[in-house]
């Protein structure tokens, strides 16, 4: 039972109780918006936190607060030892969960449901199989939707399938990917593209709450398209299509940011807190770590001095490209 004092609180009054932890800075698919394209500038491997390290340190989240983790990446699942991770990570009072790219899921599964890991984010850009060759520059597109079905065929497990939208490059699917949700337990969510280094962002590639929204309305019908309830601290506006069995939402990062309810923090897979994902400092937990420090000071510290909106940036400076110094998203976990 958590200590209600030790909760993380913030100094805007925000609990943060849910750890985005990255087991690794690798990936088998090379996503454009993600990855750039001269490659992320991988940190040494003595630099990454070690099996042992990883659920230490998870421990101690938990001892502060913290009743959610979900693991990410990079792709988590091509983590060296990424079993014996899971083994001991299931074993912590959390609720754990997984995003992954599905590229090597079916040979998770079974394990996956033995330790009771049932909430699955499974990303997908495309429901083309060359137009994700051109996103992602793997073949992998039957890979892929074979075990998002798989995992959507088996009830133990919540599919979330997540898409990052671009103009141009996938916003013509929109009335796809909802009519997909016709016959399947699938819940998709669009999300709006966001800066990060390498990734070439720019406002005008972004396709926005009010543009989805409004793509839906147009293909289904105003009435048709229905407002779901949103969970508490939930990042994303829900909807269900009339009579459809699953639902779609979307993830307004940039147009309608969540930054009020956030309750996140990040861990690195080299061991650094980022309090937001566009804070432009981080918390190094690992090198105290390994000299033996308590982190706990260091945790609550970071939590702390989280800032109200977008590491501190206001709408404006947000939508300026120049002020985006920071990681890509394969090396913080999204
Ligand atoms: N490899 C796993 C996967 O793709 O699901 C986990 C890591 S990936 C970094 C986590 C999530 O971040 C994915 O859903 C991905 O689509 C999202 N993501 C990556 N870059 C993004 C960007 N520039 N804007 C919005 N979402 C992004
Ligand atoms: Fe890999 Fe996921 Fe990034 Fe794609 S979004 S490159 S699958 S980490």
């Amino acid at each position: 039972m958590t200590n209600p004092s030790s909760i993380l609180t913030d100094s805007h009054g925000r609990e943060h109780t849910y750890l985005r932890l990255s087991l690794t800075e690798r990936c088998n698919l090379r996503c454009t918006y993600c990855m750039p394209a001269e490659g992320a500038d991988l940190s040494p491997k003595e630099h990454i936190m070690k099996t042992h390290e990883i659920v230490e340190i998870a421990k101690q989240f938990v001892d502060l607060g913290v009743t959610k983790i979900r693991l990410t990446g990079g792709e988590p699942l091509v983590r060296k030892n990424v079993e014996e991770i899971l083994r001991s990570l299931a074993a912590l009072p959390v609720e754990l969960s997984l995003t992954t790219n599905a590229v090597i899921l079916d040979r998770y599964l079974p394990l996956l449901k033995e330790l009771g890991i049932r909430y699955l984010n499974i990303s997908l850009d495309h429901l083309d199989a060359h137009r994700f060759l051109m996103t992602t520059l793997r073949d992998d597109y039957d890979k892929v939707m074979h075990n998002i079905l798989l995992a959507e065929a088996d009830d133990f497990f919540t599919v979330k399938v997540n898409a990052v939208l671009i103009k141009g490059i996938n916003d013509m699917e929109v009335v796809d990917f909802i009519r997909w949700t016709e016959d399947k337990n699938l819940h998709v969510r669009f999300i709006e593209f966001m800066p990060f280094d390498g990734n070439n962002w720019d406002m005008s590639r972004l396709v926005s709450f009010d543009e989805i929204v409004s793509a839906a309305m147009q293909h289904f019908g105003k009435e048709n398209v229905l407002r779901i309830d949103d969970r508490p601290n939930d990042t994303s506006e829900n909807f269900r299509i009339r009579g459809h069995k699953g639902t779609f939402a979307i993830i307004s990062t940039v147009t309608r940011p969540f930054c009020s309810t956030c309750n996140r923090i990040r861990l690195t897979a080299n061991g650094r807190i980022k309090n937001c994902l566009f804070s432009g400092t981080e918390t190094d937990l690992l090198t105290p770590f390994r000299a033996g420090a308590d982190i706990r000071p260091l945790i609550k510290n970071a939590i702390r001095s989280k800032h109200a909106v977008r590491g501190g940036m206001d709408d404006s400076a947000f939508k300026n490209p120049g002020n985006h110094h920071n990681r890509s998203m394969i090396l913080i976990g999204g």
